[in-house]
């Protein structure tokens, strides 16, 4: 661990802000949605949470979002929980260098998806939630909830259902997995539970706090419950660390240093294991699909605090 209070947080996020209000604009929101397409980008937003439960936000941070792809942690979360380590029978873990849709890996690693943060690899996460419970999507929301300490957390079902209706690849990728018999409920079922996972509607705040266990071994400082093991939050982590940010995992080492996960609404959650968990927040992605000043929100924290896992 390290003296928390050497830092002074508030000081260190209004610096922040001040330097990524002059780049308001800078990126593009998702577009294969309109309800992303149409948000703008004069918000951003950063929360932190430290073990002690101390808050510091600036900005937008009580603003909410779609989460996307940073459900991906939680779900794997759920999924390593009721099947442990034969959850590695059925994806990889490998970072992938392809986007994260990408269906090219499958066909060579016959539906095997490379790591559990490709959209691939996801759907079969999302298939062991499915088989471990009777009720997946309820399952996944109180777990949220009871993270965040925020009961008002709620699927965006306008984004859920525009997510159906133009998720032609998600289907394919689907079909293809389960062409190979790695998905064991209806692909229609898989598919339901992941964009509502990907449609859950959550602020900086609840999301920061929503990573406290994988600030604390396992340990969740919102609920006081032991979520999952030390050893399993650190590999969770590692998962985060070479395959939480896209294509650009390598580049999220480089600059930023920390386990992180993005998601196409834009936010970034990022931990320092032992010490604190983060949620950044601003619509405009980079050409990987990173927010964009998210990303350098991030990387300017880091150089700040020297927290770091290097
Ligand atoms: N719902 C999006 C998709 O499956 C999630 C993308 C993301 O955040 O990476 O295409």
């Amino acid at each position: 661990a390290c003296d928390i209070d050497q830092h002074d947080f508030a000081a260190i996020l209004d610096a922040i802000h001040d330097e990524v209000r002059q780049r308001l604009g800078e990126g593009r929101q998702a577009d294969y949605i309109k309800a992303l397409a149409e948000v703008s980008l004069d918000g951003f937003g950063m929360a932190l949470v430290l073990r002690d439960g101390r808050v510091f936000e600036v900005g937008s941070a009580r603003h909410r979002f779609t989460i996307q792809s940073i459900s991906k942690v939680h779900t794997l979360t759920l999924a390593l929980d009721a099947v442990g380590d034969a959850l590695w029978e059925r994806v990889d873990r490998e970072p992938s260098g392809d986007a994260f849709n990408s269906l090219i890996q499958l066909e060579y690693e016959k539906g095997i998806p490379r790591n559990p943060f490709m959209n691939a690899g996801a759907l079969v996460v999302a298939d062991v939630v499915l088989s471990s419970c009777s009720d997946a999507r309820s399952r996944l929301l109180a777990f949220m909830r009871a993270r965040s300490g925020n009961p008002g957390v709620a699927c965006d079902e306008d984004v859920a259902r525009s997510e159906a209706e133009t998720g032609h690849r998600n289907l394919a990728l689907a079909h293809f997995i389960k062409s190979y018999g790695n998905l064991h409920n209806p692909v229609e079922d898989v598919l339901d539970f992941y964009y509502h996972q990907c449609a859950l509607s959550m602020d900086c705040v609840d999301l920061a706090r929503s990573m406290q266990y994988l600030a604390g071994n396992g340990h969740c400082s919102v609920s006081g419950e032991q979520v999952v093991s030390g050893e399993l939050a650190t590999r969770i982590n590692a998962m985060m660390m070479t395959a939480g940010t896209y294509d650009a995992a390598g580049d999220f080492a480089f600059y930023v240093g920390l386990p992180a996960k993005s998601g196409v609404g834009g936010g970034i959650v990022a931990v320092v294991p032992h010490v604190l968990s983060l949620c950044v927040w601003y619509p405009g992605l980079d050409d990987k699909g990173n927010s964009l000043l998210g990303r350098y929100a991030l990387h300017r924290f880091s150089r700040m605090t020297g927290l770091s896992v290097f």
